[in-house]
């Protein structure tokens, strides 16, 4: 067994790897490199495939073609744009199908159709438990975990040589909002079955503890509003898009109380896209993306403030989003002293997104807003999580990724602890690479 480590290895983003046993290979993800995305500002639908790989947006995959592996399936684990942001610039170059969940196949059918190359693999949704037979050697099956986006997953691939799991970002959630916990028995029963490689994400893992749950958030969050609400004021929140358990979480916390608006163009596409497959009711939120229909309901908003709860686009303060929208006065409703925002996000920790919230947030204590910050919990596993999945799936060998080099050795330590020992079976590599699993 063969790991090709193409991206996702040196940063927390462009994820791509893929598994070669007796010559065919799978891929696993083809993510973006999201700072370079947000660089590109929003022109990267209509870069070449080169141009992407210039910029670094986009992962490498020269090794995989040097391989001479046959690629049978590319298999998408999560719907996160670091996980299919890439698949329009390099899945046409592979003669194969695109796997994942129904909800994955919304978002990567959206991702082609935006993109100006034109693709021809065909996507196929695969349930979770069901069992997909790639080729006569090779078969998937996709395991469920807790995420922050549905219907995410550890992907099986059944080999002559053993089990392969692919976990890139996932966490056990004992109080999910929405879908249930993480598969642990089908993950125990996968163990048993013999894993002979695990190629988990890193994200977090140098973070102690476990995550805490979505329903620990439901109440928090419902403590916060009913401060909000006393007080009086208007109220506006905001989450990342495609968290559509929070976004469920908002609508319990709020019970009706406010009328609710979601404003903003990727709200819309990741909500509709849940609706449709049952992951969330809108029939009592106003929905709103193009600019004239925005306006018209932040102007509803400011003739009854203490009416409705304004759900916007933009918590990591992207200029252009609709908070900065919101924040800079674009629409009728202005801030007031004393009305209130709440973040159920955190900060991405990158320069560019630790500048853009520090502006945004800037502009609104100016104009006496009342800031609620981390109202949060995070989609990945922390520290004593991982040990759970290297416990119940009993790998033989593991390759860490979804990481800087630093977090993919944070992760060895774990391992070590965990009887591993690096360079034997579990293993560091970088961007470009192959390891020989034996
Ligand atoms: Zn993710």
């Amino acid at each position: 067994m063969k790991v090709h480590t193409l991206g996702g290895y040196e940063e927390v983003g462009r994820n791509m790897t893929a598994v070669e046993v007796d010559g065919e290979a799978v891929i696993f993800d083809m993510g973006y490199e999201m700072e370079e995305v947000i660089n590109a500002e929003g022109e990267v639908n209509e870069m070449t495939t080169n141009q992407t790989l210039e910029t670094g947006a986009i992962p490498k995959d020269e090794v995989l073609y040097e391989s001479d592996a046959d690629v049978r399936a590319i298999v998408i684990g999560h719907g996160h744009m670091d996980h299919v942001g890439a698949i329009p610039k390099l899945a046409g170059a592979y003669d194969c199908p695109i796997l994942c969940t129904p909800y994955t196949k919304k978002i990567v059918e959206k991702q082609i159709e935006d993109d100006r190359k034109n693709i021809q693999n065909p996507v196929i949704a695969v349930e979770k438990r069901d069992e997909y037979e790639i080729s006569d050697a090779l078969d998937l099956e996709f395991i469920h975990v807790n995420h922050s986006i549905p219907q995410a997953t550890l992907s099986w691939l059944k080999t002559p040589e053993g089990g392969a799991i692919y976990g890139n970002d996932m966490k056990i959630d004992r109080s999910p909002v929405i879908e249930e916990t993480t598969d642990i028995e089908k993950m125990k029963k996968a163990g048993e079955e013999g894993i002979e490689l695990m190629i988990p994400g890193t994200t977090r893992v140098e973070d102690e503890g476990r995550c805490r749950s979505e329903e620990s958030v439901e109440v928090e969050l419902r403590d916060v509003l009913d401060s909000c609400y006393d007080a009086g004021g208007a109220v506006v929140l905001s989450t990342f898009s495609s968290q559509i358990s929070r976004l469920n979480t908002v609508l319990e916390a709020n019970d009706g109380r406010r009328k609710v608006a979601f404003v903003g163009r990727s709200l819309r596409e990741y909500t509709e896209a849940a609706e449709e497959l049952g992951l969330i009711d809108l029939s009592d939120v106003e929905v709103v993306s193009y600019f004239d229909e925005c306006e018209e309901v932040m102007d509803k908003v400011e003739g009854a403030r203490e009416e409705w709860l304004v759900v916007a686009t933009g918590n990591q303060g992207e200029p252009g989003a609709q908070m900065d929208k919101i924040a800079s006065q674009t629409y009728p409703f202005k801030f007031r002293e004393g009305d209130h925002v709440i973040f159920s996000s955190q900060v991405i920790p990158t320069p560019l997104t630790q500048a853009n919230r520090y502006s945004l947030e800037k502009k609104m204590k100016s104009q006496g807003v009342r800031l609620y910050k981390d109202v949060h919990t995070s989609g990945h596993a922390k520290k004593e999580d991982h040990r759970d999945f290297i416990q119940m799936l009993d790998p033989s060998s593991i390759v860490p990724s979804h990481g800087t080099v630093q977090k993919l050795g944070s992760y060895v330590e774990l391992a070590r602890e965990e009887g591993y020992t690096l360079e034997k079976d579990v293993f560091i590599s970088e961007n470009g690479r192959t390891i020989e699993i034996n």
